[in-house]
């Protein structure tokens, strides 16, 4: 049977040039990086240093020691909330963030509201975007950080966070982005960016799982959320996964390399796959941008009267591989929160699907989708009560 996968938003395929630069670090370099004594910990220091500054070079840091390994995209999200709201509650306890954000940044955000924090949740537009006017007229005497992702990873509406971060300077208050959806398929470069904290995953970018990192700008006061020993500078412990980290730093170096192609790549096969749904699917809605401020992969549909995992099941049973929603959320029968605040009512947010296409997708995968989904919405169609009186 065919099998297409369009769920890159979800995770990518592992790189085998990836997986090559990973396998030392199961074999031959197996030392210990803090094992300063013998050779094979000295190789693995040294090897991890390197790994930093090709990092460092490929999101335009400008010191090498402001790259923090983490073990995932989630935990660099929790550390930079939790790790400066506990390490400025002297200054103040408020927090600005959207309505739109990845779990990983609203369910910190909530834990911190049972433990002191205020939030406010910035409503977004009909499109998922936050302007800096907003961010400006939330911030007070007593906010201590801005966090707002770079991309979303279910809409694919892309912030202005350069324009916020001028926001953000000019109030001197701390600004993290989650940028994890954003690396390879944008120019990421923080100091571009003027962000003070970034957060991005290698598995969002053809490298492994369980693996991510977090920029802190030099000079920002943050606490540890991981406590130890003295790895990354004595700010997260653990012994550093090497292996992953060198997927991380090899998937990055690829994905920025590679960017101009593989955006332009992506942005064919993503409005082929539009048009194809549009011309072929009535009662459908584009979800996100139309075209000005969507990332360059991601598709999001809602078709009225049927619902998303019904969609789900059917493309599955013939070999297509999507979300509705974010893959996280499912499990939960409420509708996608990023749906539900650009103003999708209950009954549409529930019909939706994403559809994020990669590198690796073809336009014969692109014409597979557009073949068998519309006689899928129709079956489902047909079968909703809601649906016969529309047909007549
Ligand atoms: C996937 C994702 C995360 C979480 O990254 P993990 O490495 O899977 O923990 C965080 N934020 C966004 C926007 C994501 O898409």
């Amino acid at each position: 049977m065919k099998s297409v996968y369009m769920d890159n938003n979800a995770t990518t395929s592992l790189k085998k040039e990836v997986l090559d630069a990973m396998m030392p670090y199961y074999t031959d370099i197996y030392g210990n990086a803090s094992s300063k004594f013998y050779k094979v910990g000295r190789d693995a220091e040294q090897a991890l240093y390197k790994m930093r500054e090709n990092v460092a070079k490929y999101i335009g840091a400008p010191n090498v020691n402001e790259i923090y390994f983490t073990g995932s995209g989630c935990e660099a999200d929790n550390w930079a909330i939790k790790g400066i709201a506990f390490a400025n509650q002297k200054k103040g306890n408020h927090i600005i963030t959207t309505k739109i954000e990845h779990h990983a940044v609203l369910n910190t955000c909530e834990y911190l509201e049972k433990h002191g924090f205020d939030v406010t949740y910035l409503d977004v537009d009909e499109n998922g975007f936050v302007t800096p006017e907003q961010v400006e007229a939330a911030i007070t005497d007593k906010t201590i950080l801005v966090t707002i992702m770079t991309a979303n990873n279910e809409i694919g509406t892309i912030e202005p966070i350069k324009e916020i971060a001028e926001v953000t300077k000019k109030h001197r208050v701390i600004f993290h982005t989650d940028a994890v959806q954003a690396i390879g398929h944008m120019k990421i470069d923080v100091k571009e960016l003027g962000v003070d904290m970034l957060s991005l995953s290698a598995h969002k970018f053809h490298g492994p799982k369980g693996v991510g990192m977090l920029y802190i700008r030099n000079g920002i006061r943050i606490d540890n959320l991981i406590h130890g020993g003295g790895q990354e500078r004595g700010r997260r412990a653990a012994t550093e996964n090497l292996a992953g980290i060198a997927g991380l730093s090899k998937a990055l170096e690829i994905a920025v390399t590679d960017l101009d192609k593989n955006v332009e790549h992506c942005k064919k096969m993503r409005d082929r796959l539009i048009k194809g749904i549009k011309e072929n699917i009535p009662y459908s809605r584009l979800n996100g941008p139309e075209n000005e401020g969507r990332m360059c992969n991601n598709v999001n549909f809602s078709f009225q009267y049927v619902e998303g995992e019904s969609i789900l099941m059917m493309l599955d049973m013939k070999g297509v591989a999507a979300s509705s929603g974010s893959a996280c959320a499912s499990g939960s029968l409420d509708p996608s929160h990023v749906l539900m605040a650009i103003g999708l009512p209950h009954e549409i947010a529930h019909g939706s699907l994403r559809l994020s296409v990669g590198e690796d997708t073809t336009e014969e995968d692109v014409d597979y989708v557009v073949e068998v989904l519309p006689p899928i919405i129709q079956r489902l169609r047909d079968m909703s009560p809601l649906y016969e009186g529309v047909e007549k």
